[in-house]
């Protein structure tokens, strides 16, 4: 782990104080747990800044706990698509979170913003950065759902489009089971990487 952020201007103390003030103690060791997983991706996949990939776990989820309230005010005060008002806090998070992440913290890192933004949904066109993200959020160790395991095995040893994959493959399906509305960009990220599982 880094003892200082500059991204933020914080030390690793003072964000994690920051984070344990905003959220939920489980959320708090899930967001530390990502951020294990990302280092961890970042090194296996040679993703050059390590410091970047841990900072987007730690940060990843930071607007996961505000009020539907403070999304639609923020959807309105950056003219977002207006579509996004059909949607709820699952798809807010990420999506309009990284508006209060720059309120909140000057984060002004384009390649952490934009994992963070798509960190639920994905991408059709994912950076490196983007996948690790995207993966760590699934697999981070205190995942235990069915199918963890074989996560862990394409993400950590075998193939990180795959892992982006089987997540989505797996993501979609449970919403479907759930009979929820799927948003659209999980489709794409859907079309654009099922062919890379085997
Ligand atoms: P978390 O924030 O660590 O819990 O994980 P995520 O940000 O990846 O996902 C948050 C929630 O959004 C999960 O319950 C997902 O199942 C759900 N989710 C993911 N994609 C979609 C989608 O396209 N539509 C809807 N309605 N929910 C989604
Ligand atoms: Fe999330
Ligand atoms: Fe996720
Ligand atoms: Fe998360």
């Amino acid at each position: 782990a880094f003892d200082f952020y500059p991204e933020v201007g914080l030390t690793r103390a003072e964000l994690l104080d920051k984070l344990s003030a905003n959220m939920s103690e489980k959320r708090f060791q899930h967001v530390q747990n990502v951020a294990q997983a990302a280092l961890r991706l970042a090194e296996r996949w040679d993703y050059p800044d390590l410091r970047k990939a841990e900072l987007a776990g730690l940060l990843h989820d930071y607007a996961k706990e505000e009020t539907d309230d403070t999304f639609i005010h923020l959807i309105q005060k950056y003219q977002l698509d207006p579509d996004l008002l059909n949607w709820n806090n699952n798809v807010w998070h990420g999506l309009v979170g990284i508006y209060k992440i720059q309120e909140d913290l000057g984060l002004t890192d384009s390649e952490i913003l934009r994992a963070i933004e798509i960190h639920t949904v994905g991408s059709a066109d994912m950076t490196l950065l983007d996948k690790i993200l995207y993966v760590a959020d699934y697999v981070e160790a205190g995942r235990t759902f069915e199918g963890v395991e074989a996560a862990r095995l394409l993400a950590y040893e075998q193939d990180l489009n795959a892992a982006v994959a089987y997540e989505t493959v797996h993501t979609v399906a449970f919403l479907t089971s759930k009979h929820v509305r799927i948003y659209p960009q999980t489709i794409l990220t859907y079309n654009a990487y099922v062919d890379q599982l085997k």
